[in-house]
């Protein structure tokens, strides 16, 4: 195991909920390629940020990447944090805010999604805080259901928020990384859709991995398992998880790489 990083990563200001990991004898491949992950990448709590505040982070990041998405989450800060922030943001002017968080991209629509939802919550819970103590103590099932209720909220947002902010085990949320890279290894079907993933990897891999086990899958996406050149196609022994893995969509032979799905469209056609 890794050396545990002396910052909390993932977690909030306050900490949140340790992550604790055990690389031991997993139970299925999908614990065994976390566990390998634990080598590689060791975080050490997730939880314990503000529900809110995580939720307007997701919708920033929805399509786009970190890079472009944490300048205007330190903009939108900088203009509206202070206070309480779902009150502040109900009242915010829409094509202003749009402005401020312009680098994320798609700003005008998510502008309008911020807004409402912050609308939403002062109307529903009358505030930030009474939002993150329900998405902290509420029953997991129940705030997942909430907050795919909000327009412009979907699964990898509600998810990301569960984790992020509830600390809560046995969630995975699964972004473009963690769906390509678990259909690449085999932990999925080729043609699952992302609740699929979900699905299978909250299955497979024990709640206390499952936090540890999103994040890691990213970053592994993005260092070795990328979309385009998979670390394999420059040898098995490039990539750490050579073994444990199905390597659906990648020709090492030739050099080729396709989304998994593509191939069973092949094999039907
Ligand atoms: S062996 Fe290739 S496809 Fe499999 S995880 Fe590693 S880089 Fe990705």
């Amino acid at each position: 195991m890794a050396d545990e990083p002396t910052e909390n990563i993932s977690g909030g200001a306050d900490g949140g909920v340790d992550a604790e990991f055990e690389a031991g004898e997993a139970s299925t491949r999908a614990e065994a390629v976390v566990d390998v992950l634990g080598d590689l990448y060791w975080q050490k709590a997730y939880g314990g940020r503000d529900a809110f505040e995580c939720l307007v982070r997701t919708v920033l990041s929805q399509n786009t990447s970190d890079v472009a998405s944490q300048p205007a989450h330190d903009a939108l800060m900088d203009r509206y944090g202070g206070g309480d922030l779902a009150r502040t943001l109900a009242d915010a002017d829409r094509s202003e805010l749009a402005d401020v968080i312009r680098p994320a991209g798609l700003y005008n629509q998510k502008s309008r999604v911020i807004t409402e939802v912050a609308a939403e919550i002062v109307d529903v819970f009358g505030g930030a805080s009474a939002f993150d103590e329900f998405v902290t103590e509420g029953d997991a099932d129940e705030v997942r259901t909430r907050l795919l209720e909000f327009r412009g909220v979907g699964p990898k947002t509600a998810d990301c928020v569960l984790l992020f902010s509830g600390g809560r085990g046995g969630v995975f949320p699964v972004d473009t990384h963690v769906h390509r890279v678990a259909r690449r290894l085999g932990l999925a079907p080729p043609d699952a859709d992302h609740e699929t993933v979900r699905e299978r990897l909250e299955e497979a891999v024990p709640p206390e991995k499952c936090g540890f086990g999103h994040t890691a899958t990213i970053q592994f996406g993005r260092e070795y398992c990328t979309a385009r050149k998979p670390a394999c196609l420059d040898g098995p022994e490039a990539c750490p998880l050579y073994d444990r893995c199905d390597r659906v969509g990648v020709d090492e032979l030739d050099g080729s790489v396709v989304d998994p799905a593509s191939t069973t469209e092949d094999a039907s056609s």
